[in-house]
């Protein structure tokens, strides 16, 4: 018998489906798949070279548990230009993305604690809130809003056992940007109530319309705020599996000593690699991103040719998230399109309870594969 704390949590709905993909791929089932957040382009090639070299120099051992000291300084660097958060490699854990929120949420959270977040929001927040024992209070983000948090509702929903806030713009499955006004109200609301915030921007240089703002680069918020990202989007980096935690030194120590019982230590030469993807050429992430926004048009107008189905035009990430008027549930919607249309998408209820009527496209696919996918959704749907 498994322990009861994983008892209560379901496995990964995004990754489920991924998993459910690749088997009917391999059984030659023919399968446009919309449903793993992961861009279809190949890693830069000055990123792949500089991996290789590391390799053949030998490159394979372990490495200081917080990272190598030039890609923590080749992270404050950019984070400072980029978002203005105000750090330097003493704030800086190397570490996969998804790694820094479980162990952001192990080092912070107390069984009983509550942890506030927006419904929908990505799947494993609520998991890792949950493995650590805490209660996870969603806050519903309205369509007709775009999906932005609301500070009062979030203020609403705090108490005294309130530890956290977790955000994520821009947002998967949305596409939200928390403009800049709102994520100052958080702020100002986090800071008053003494409560952390952990801010995820794995998306913060997938922007097409505002900017992206990092919370912690509010005056007195960078000692209350545990802010996390990676190259997997944004670089086309997703299976290199590298990330990182930017806090206070303090907190990184703490964070640092579950690195140090758990991986030890991110792969060493994807930390290599990691430095060149940070300070080689940009213009392959430019180019990804101005091909992901021509790819957000195409869907968008694909999705509002289908009776039925209304969409916001996502400010950033690449994912659309249409609302449906069909009386199905989303689980069933993303089970008919998979098993009669042979498109695999994620339904809505993944994300939270409030996402029931949705479902998540993620357009990160190329142009040819998102045509034929949006053909057959529409073929089914206009069945139903
Ligand atoms: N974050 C991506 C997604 O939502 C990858 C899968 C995962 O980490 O959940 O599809």
């Amino acid at each position: 018998m498994v322990s009861k704390r994983l008892q209560e949590i379901p496995a990964s709905g995004t990754i489920a489906i991924s998993n459910l993909v690749s088997q009917m791929k391999s059984e030659g089932v023919d399968i446009v798949s919309f449903s793993m957040g992961e861009p279809d382009f190949t890693t830069p090639d000055n990123i792949i070279e500089a991996c290789c070299d590391s390799l053949r120099s030998g490159y394979t051992h372990y490495t200081p548990s917080l990272g190598i000291p030039e890609l923590r300084k080749a992270v404050a660097d950019v984070s400072r230009k980029e978002s203005g958060i105000p750090c330097d490699q003493s704030n800086v854990l190397i570490t996969p993305c998804k790694q820094a929120i479980f162990l952001t949420a192990l080092a912070y959270i107390d069984p009983g604690d509550e942890v506030i977040l927006s419904d929908p929001s990505w799947v494993s927040y609520e998991a890792c809130i949950r493995l650590a024992g805490g209660v996870p209070v969603y806050v519903p983000t309205y369509f007709e809003d775009k999906f932005v948090l609301d500070p009062a509702k979030v203020e609403a929903a705090i108490t005294p056992r309130t530890r956290m806030i977790i955000l994520n713009t821009p947002s998967n499955p949305t596409g939200c940007v928390i403009p800049r006004a709102v994520l100052k109200q958080i702020a100002d609301i986090a800071m008053t109530h003494g409560i952390k915030v952990l801010a995820d921007e794995i998306y913060s240089a997938i922007v097409y319309e505002g900017e992206h703002v990092s919370i912690s680069a509010f005056p007195g918020m960078f000692e209350n705020t545990i802010t996390v990202s990676g190259l997997s989007k944004s670089y086309a980096m997703t299976g290199w599996r590298l990330g990182w935690a930017i806090a206070p030194a303090e907190d990184i120590k703490a964070i640092n000593k579950l690195q140090s019982h758990s991986i030890s230590c991110a792969v060493s030469f994807v930390q290599k690699a990691a430095v060149e993807a940070l300070t080689g050429q940009q213009q392959s992430r430019a180019d990804m991103i101005k091909e992901f926004r021509r790819r957000r048009d195409i869907v968008m107008d694909l999705v509002e040719e289908i009776r039925g189905f209304e969409c916001n035009v996502p400010d950033g990430a690449f994912y659309v998230f249409p609302k449906y008027n069909r009386d199905i549930p989303s689980a069933k919607l993303a089970e008919i399109l998979l098993r009669e249309g042979h498109v695999a998408v994620t339904p809505g209820t993944a994300f939270g309870p409030h996402g029931e009527g949705f479902f998540r496209i993620s357009y990160a696919a190329s142009e040819e594969q998102i045509r034929e996918g949006m053909a057959r959704i529409k073929k089914v749907v206009s069945g139903l």
